[in-house]
């Protein structure tokens, strides 16, 4: 059915490509790419590509070029703030593009619209996974290296772009090219961490790194942010854990700060918990401990996504807020911030999270970060009520002064975040990669029809 304001299909579609995978003008389609897991922004393309190669992937964005349409790859819409979408022009359906290539020594060969689950699934066979992933699997590998991709391993091994050994990527003028750090870096390094903003990454070349058997979970609940913060610093100095997260929950009292700590299991080499966590300052008697299978371990939020999407909440609006801290402001800002939040500011089954990585370990030149040595994760998951536009705007615009907040105090935003974002903001988000970052479109996407949906360019 034709919407009234807007053709069936658009006059150019009669000279579009003729995409082996399907370019359609489905209004279903085309609407349920029109939003994302923020459910804050809306924006209807007017066709949407379900690729079957990377070859339908270039011929579209040829076609767009020639034309000045819009184009913008989906991952698997996890987007919190439209940056996925585009209004008018063409949505890439990347989910389509999913084949896990071939598992070798020490990689694993993707298409870029394949899940964290199914690039898990398909190395643990072999005893190999890759070394860091996201807190949730159902995220695309395209989508994830356009922002960086971090989890409780990063202090050890980076963010997700920092694990990346070649990616093929069809830039803004059509053309599929191979890259890596040796061959183009240029253009490596534009992708990487780069918003979508330089080429549709259509492959990847992952890094592997022997996988565990099972995992042993601690939950360790601290009287205060600083106790906590203190004790996560001295995991991450020692390296004790090579998976160290956090969190703060709400309680009956107020907050509660929570370090989450992962031991990974072989049969012949099982820890002593107290050797593990008897010197740190938690609260004793609230230690929860759990073994579990590395996969379990690695999906953990399946059941919580299927609670959720049982109930809707999944389906609310989600205006997240996340940001990078340096170590020497975090628990003044923490503290600051918790002081001014309450539950309901949170919503119904919002997330706070606090976690430390090692700066060292981040080489993604677009992956912007505080230039400490530790830098700690501060994120609100929030959720809004269905239909209140009242709470959703008080919400973003709390994100907003948040953001200044955390920037005033040395801090940078994680562009995963729903937070109104000016050219200005971009640029000084950016600050010394901005340049080379502006001169990386001007060579990779000429006629600036990339993602716009990152209000960037
Ligand atoms: C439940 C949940 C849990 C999350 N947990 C984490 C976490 O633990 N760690 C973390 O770092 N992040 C996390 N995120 C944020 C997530 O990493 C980003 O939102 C990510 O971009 C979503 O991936 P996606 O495949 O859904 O991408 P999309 O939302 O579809 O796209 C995101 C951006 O990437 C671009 N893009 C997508 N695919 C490609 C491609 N193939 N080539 C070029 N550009 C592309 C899009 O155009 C868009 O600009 C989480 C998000 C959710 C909703």
């Amino acid at each position: 059915m034709a919407e009234p304001d807007r053709p069936a299909a658009p006059e150019w579609m009669s000279d579009a490509p003729p995409a082996r995978g399907r370019l359609t003008c489905d209004v279903e389609i085309r609407s349920a790419v029109a939003k994302d897991f923020g459910h804050v922004v809306r924006r209807m393309p007017d066709a949407a590509l379900r690729p079957e190669s990377a070859e339908d992937v270039a011929a579209l964005v040829t076609f767009a070029a020639q034309r000045g349409l819009p184009v913008a790859a989906r991952g698997r819409g996890h987007s919190t703030a439209g940056q996925a979408q585009v209004e008018g022009g063409v949505v890439i359906d990347m989910s389509t593009l999913d084949a896990i290539r071939d598992v070798g020594p020490g990689f694993v060969d993707v298409d870029a619209g394949a899940s964290w689950r199914s690039v898990v699934e398909a190395t643990l066979p072999h005893g190999l996974t890759p070394p860091v992933l996201t807190d949730y699997l159902g995220l695309s590998v395209g989508g994830t290296l356009s922002v960086g991709g971090i989890g409780g391993a990063a202090h050890q091994h980076g963010m997700q772009t920092d694990n990346v050994l070649e990616l093929d990527v069809v830039t803004g003028d059509g053309a599929l090219r191979t890259c890596s750090a040796s061959r183009e870096s240029s253009l490596f390094h534009a992708v990487l961490g780069g918003l979508g903003q330089c080429g549709v990454i259509t492959r990847a070349r992952l890094r592997l790194v022997p996988a565990p058997d099972r995992a042993r979970c601690y939950k360790l609940f601290h009287p205060t942010v600083r106790s906590l913060t203190r004790d996560q610093r001295r995991l991450l100095a020692d390296g004790r854990f090579p998976y160290l997260e956090g969190q703060v929950k709400a309680g009956e009292g107020g907050w509660r700060p929570m370090l989450e700590a992962v031991a990974f299991l072989s049969e012949d080499d099982l820890p002593r918990d107290s050797d593990l966590v008897g010197d740190l300052a938690h609260d004793q008697a609230t230690l929860e401990i759990e073994d579990v299978a590395y996969l379990d371990f690695l999906d953990r939020m399946a059941p919580g996504e299927e609670y959720l999407r049982s109930t809707g909440e999944w389906f609310h609006p989600h205006p997240w807020w996340n940001a990078f801290l340096p170590d020497s402001t975090v628990d003044d800002v923490v503290e600051e911030v918790l002081s001014g939040l309450s539950v309901e500011d949170l919503g119904p089954s919002g997330v706070i999270l606090l976690y430390p990585t090692s700066r060292r370990r981040m080489s993604t030149p677009l992956v912007r970060m505080p230039d400490e040595p530790v830098v700690f994760l501060f994120a609100i998951l929030r959720t809004a009520p269905l239909d209140d536009p009242t709470a959703l705007v008080a919400m973003l615009r709390s994100n907003r002064a948040l953001y200044e907040r955390v920037r005033a105090a040395g801090g940078t935003r994680y562009p995963v975040a729903s937070v109104p974002f000016d050219r200005d903001d971009w640029a000084r988000h950016f600050g010394a990669a901005w340049p080379g970052f502006v001169a990386a479109k001007d060579r990779y996407d000429p006629h600036r029809v990339l993602a716009p949906g990152q209000g960037i360019f």
